[in-house]
């Protein structure tokens, strides 16, 4: 046998083991998780206990406070607040629309977009201009939308694969149509909700004012009702739409980034950060959005210290404050992250509902692309079908000019935005062993670029 052929040997060997050592250590957070886990009860105690938890709000404060007790009680190594001062946005009285059709006011399902400004208490009623796109809109332009009502009503695209695709395609409409419409002099503006249902449920969300413009009020209207006013609106073009709402900004509160570590035992300077936002809209209790990938952060985190698994690298929760309406905490942790010149070798973010685990989004640099490949095969049976080379995430998207490798979790989809932003992103809507699962898949990441790097 020549050396060459042994050392062969030695290295296919050392592979195989590795590989086995490593579906050993997954495995142990499998049966950690599904037999001691505690991301289910956290997530419950979070959305039953604590509730709701818009940035700025009580709850949110009481959430922080939990979340770091949690950490320090499952004996991460340090636990620390990261002061960011967030915008503080309240929604007031409940929300109140109507079309008139005749002489018949016909109620209709609205709530204020996030950040929004009120109507006044007397409301804003104007006749309605539909429109599928912001460029349909600028093709009207001052002559046609001066002082109306502007109503965005382009829908989902059924026949795409995610519901994040969809999403992606219909947003802009919520996030820039109301600072689109104040550009041609529109009063208000009322976007059809994001999602693929026809339902009942009005879905919130943040839109962003330009300052330039006037800020008008925007509601978004549950998309039965949107097809309800579309109709309407065929029948009779100079139909009046009515809402009220007495939402406002607030003065800006002092809030955290709750921080968590496991520090590793090689090499203590490289960070893997795992993350999700832990405020939540006020409509429900952000169980989905993102109760879960709070808890599916920390829990994959204590699975270590559970298990007796120490990591190499250290691991680093971080539960981001005011995803929703601002990133402040996102753009806070990356600001500080730089001036520390901190060495993250990789940033994961779970922000897409409590759902099975699907697939792995990884935005690493080429040389590592086959290496993070080559753990799909130990995270399929856990849900893990595929690894695809796009990854990333509102809140670690600004660690990217850093340099910084990013991983998006990608659960199933198609549920999520039947409840995303709602009245009914509760906590009963949210499977334990899906949760579970997504836990021990994040869980096993972690291990693998703790123990091989990118
Ligand atoms: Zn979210």
């Amino acid at each position: 046998m020549s050396l060459r052929f042994l050392g062969l040997m030695f290295f296919i060997t050392s592979r195989v083991s590795a590989q086995q050592n490593d579906s050993i250590v997954v495995h142990h957070f499998f049966h950690e998780e599904f037999t001691a886990g505690k991301s289910y009860d956290w997530l419950h105690y979070l959305c039953s206990r604590i509730g709701a938890r818009l940035s700025g709000s009580p709850q949110a404060a009481v959430a922080v406070e939990w979340s770091a007790t949690i950490m320090k009680e499952s004996g991460f190594d340090t636990v620390w607040l990261q002061p960011v001062m967030v915008p503080h946005w309240v929604r007031g009285d409940r929300e109140i629309s109507w079309m008139l059709e005749g002489k018949q006011k016909i109620p209709l399902r609205i709530c204020a977009l996030g950040n929004s400004v009120g109507t006044g208490p007397k409301g804003v009623s104007a006749q309605v201009v539909e429109v599928k796109s912001l460029a349909e809109l600028r093709t009207l332009g001052k002559e046609r939308l001066q002082g109306k009502i502007v109503f965005f009503n382009r829908p989902f695209e059924q026949a795409v694969l995610t519901g994040g695709e969809a999403y992606g395609g219909a947003v802009d409409q919520r996030g820039h149509g109301p600072a689109e419409a104040a550009r041609f002099g529109a009063v208000g503006v009322v976007v059809r909700s994001m999602t693929h249902q026809v339902d009942e449920f009005p879905h919130t969300g943040a839109t962003n004012y330009n300052d330039s413009f006037p800020k008008i009020p925007a509601c978004a209207i549950s998309t039965f009702d949107a097809d309800r006013l579309s109709a309407a609106l065929k029948k009779d073009a100079a139909l009046r739409f009515y809402f009220r709402q007495t939402c406002q900004m607030l003065p800006d509160v002092q809030s955290y980034n709750v921080i968590g570590e496991i520090r590793g035992t090689e090499k203590p300077h490289e960070i893997i950060l795992i993350g999700g936002h832990l405020d939540s809209w006020d409509l429900a209790t952000g169980a989905h959005d993102d109760g879960a990938g709070c808890v599916e952060s920390m829990e994959a985190a204590r699975l270590f210290k559970a298990t007796g698994i120490a990591p190499k690298r250290t691991i680093r929760v971080v539960l981001f404050m005011n995803e929703e309406n601002g990133l402040k905490g996102a753009l806070k942790y990356a600001a500080i992250a730089r001036e520390r010149n901190e060495h993250h070798v990789a940033a994961i973010e779970t922000d897409a509902g409590g759902f099975m685990p699907r697939s792995i989004g990884a935005s690493v640099e080429t040389h590592a692309a086959a290496k993070v490949q080559s753990w799909q095969s130990l995270l399929a049976p856990y849900g893990i079908q595929t690894i695809t080379n796009e990854g990333g995430g509102a809140d670690i998207g600004p660690l990217k000019k850093q340099g910084v490798a990013l991983f998006g979790f990608h659960p199933d989809s198609q549920r999520y935005f039947d409840y995303h932003h709602t009245a009914i992103d509760t906590f009963d809507k949210v499977n334990k062993r899906e949760l579970q699962f997504g836990v021990v898949s994040l869980a096993g990441l972690l291990w693998l670029i703790s123990e091989y790097g990118l």
